[in-house]
């Protein structure tokens, strides 16, 4: 043992013990040797030379060498990588690399040992089902794509509809006049009556599992939320009326990742119209459109929410009942468009596939000059000519913990006139996507810098995050479970 504790001597880096060990014991079979007559021959114990040949430790270069010697092969045949010509051999180290990976090591069964006793056709058997199983896993982490084509999908079909669902709209309203609405901010005590009324209590807590926003019991009608950090914060409203909606739209759990996010999609839909009702909403804008006062800051600050909601649902209202076309763009501050909107036939930047997540926008555009302004208190507005016609943008810069961002509602210019801010003098002119546009850097700077830089990339979030295994996606079942255990009352 005191010569395998000794400076490790590998014979190269990069070789794979399992393989070594197969070609050792094919060699030393072919050679007609016994393990216990080769290590005669080369001054090893069987205990050691099994380990080698089993893969589990590997050969100090001394030892290969003598090995080497005996079975009369090169050491360079011994190392070489591909498995020996024996169909064994090569089924043994395919279940062996197998049962050592994660993937298997995360389902808790026992491993096999590929040994002499273990039949071929339950060799060949077990490695086929590994095999599947490894291709299944990667399958389930290639749904990022398959999310971005889900995503387009809705996004597309909301378009058709002016982004608008009538049906939705009409149940939040009956639901939030049901505890006595009647315009402005739906008040966190509304939101408590509506809770009620569906048989659930709202339960603030400070251990909410990391992976959850909210957690509903349903069999002691209750509804785990976050602590209210800020008294009176409002988005401790979203997210008690999103756990409500779950119930009120008796959401299974999704089959796929289509379902997923159709359901998500739902939730935020209804969350909206309940935190600002049509009617209210509707009335609201309806006079300002008459007075040509129309403000996102306004709509926002009537209903208490933020700008990225208000702007987002009066893109719901605003075709329907104002006759007006829209786009609406989440844009971070690297110049990514984050979330966007449109029925106005706004030029939005997508990848081949239609996707506009994750796409640079146009740099003249006011979703990213208007993060070049100093004073950020107001909104920024602008006109911009683009290949599809002039669009007038107003635009709200703000910052999350990690990033700054930009949220602007734009219309068409024949319909600027109904907006506050429309009298800006402010005007640019894009040609995205024509690269000359804007994506090409200046050919004097280009010249200059090229050869003399080395910038390094942020990685990209946007890449929706695939769809977890498990009961809930996203969610770690057993935190959640262990967590409603904790909480919940004696029964
Ligand atoms: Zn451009």
């Amino acid at each position: 043992m005191a010569g395998e504790t000794s400076t490790t001597q590998t014979p190269r880096p990069g070789t794979d013990p399992l393989v070594l060990g197969k070609r050792i014991r094919h060699a030393r079979v072919a050679a007609r040797l016994t393990l216990q007559q080769l290590a005669a021959a080369v001054g090893s114990t069987t205990s050691q030379l099994s380990l080698v040949e089993n893969g589990r430790r590997e050969p100090r270069l001394s030892l290969l060498t003598a090995i080497a010697e005996v079975l009369g092969t090169p050491v360079a045949s011994l190392l070489s990588p591909e498995p020996p010509p024996d169909r064994r051999a090569e089924l043994e180290i395919a279940l062996e690399r197998a049962q050592r990976g994660p993937l298997f090591a995360s389902l808790g069964v026992t491993p096999v040992r590929p040994g002499r006793r273990l039949p071929m056709e339950a060799l060949e058997s077990l490695v086929a089902l590994h095999a599947e199983l490894d291709r299944r896993a990667r399958a389930a982490i290639a749904t990022p794509e398959e999310a971005r084509r889900i995503n387009t999908e809705l996004r597309l079909d909301m378009q058709a509809r002016g982004n608008y669902v009538p049906e939705i709209e009409a149940k939040a309203e009956e639901f939030v006049r049901s505890v006595g609405y009647t315009g402005g901010a739906l008040t966190h005590h509304m939101v408590a009556q509506m809770a009620e009324r569906l048989g659930f209590t709202i339960i603030h807590v400070d251990d909410l599992p990391h992976s959850t926003r909210t957690v509903t019991d349903l069999e002691n009608g209750r509804i785990y939320l976050p602590p209210a950090s800020i008294p009176g914060g409002y988005g401790l409203r979203s997210l008690a009326l999103q756990a409500m909606a779950h119930r009120i739209f008796e959401h299974e759990n999704p089959k796929s990742y289509g379902d997923f996010l159709r359901q998500r999609q739902e939730l935020a839909y209804f969350t909206a119209c309940c935190l600002v009702p049509r009617f209210a909403a509707v009335a609201f804008l309806e006079k300002q459109k008459a007075a040509k006062d129309l403000a996102m800051e306004d709509f926002r600050d009537a209903f208490g929410v933020t700008h990225h909601s208000a702007a987002q649902r009066f893109t719901n209202l605003a075709t329907s009942h104002l006759g007006i076309p829209v786009h609406f763009i989440r844009a971070n501050s690297d110049g990514a468009l984050y979330r966007g909107y449109e029925n106005d036939g706004v030029p939005l930047p997508a990848d081949a596939s239609g996707a506009i997540e994750g796409q640079p926008l146009c740099r003249k555009w006011a979703a990213r000059a208007a993060f070049a302004r100093r004073n950020r208190t107001t909104e920024f507005f602008q006109y911009t000519d683009t290949p599809a016609g002039t669009y007038w943008c107003s635009t709200q810069t703000g910052s999350s913990t990690d990033s700054e961002f930009s949220i602007t509602l734009g219309v068409p210019f024949a319909h600027a006139k109904w907006f506050r801010g429309r009298e800006t003098t402010r005007r640019a002119q894009s040609s995205c996507p024509d690269e000359a546009c804007c994506r090409r850097p200046r050919t004097e700077l280009a010249t200059r810098w090229r050869e003399q830089s080395w910038p390094s990339a942020k990685m990209h979030a946007y890449v929706l995050r695939p769809l977890p295994s498990g009961t809930f996606p996203g969610v770690d079942e057993t935190e959640v479970y262990e967590f409603l255990q904790a909480h919940a009352p004696d029964s």
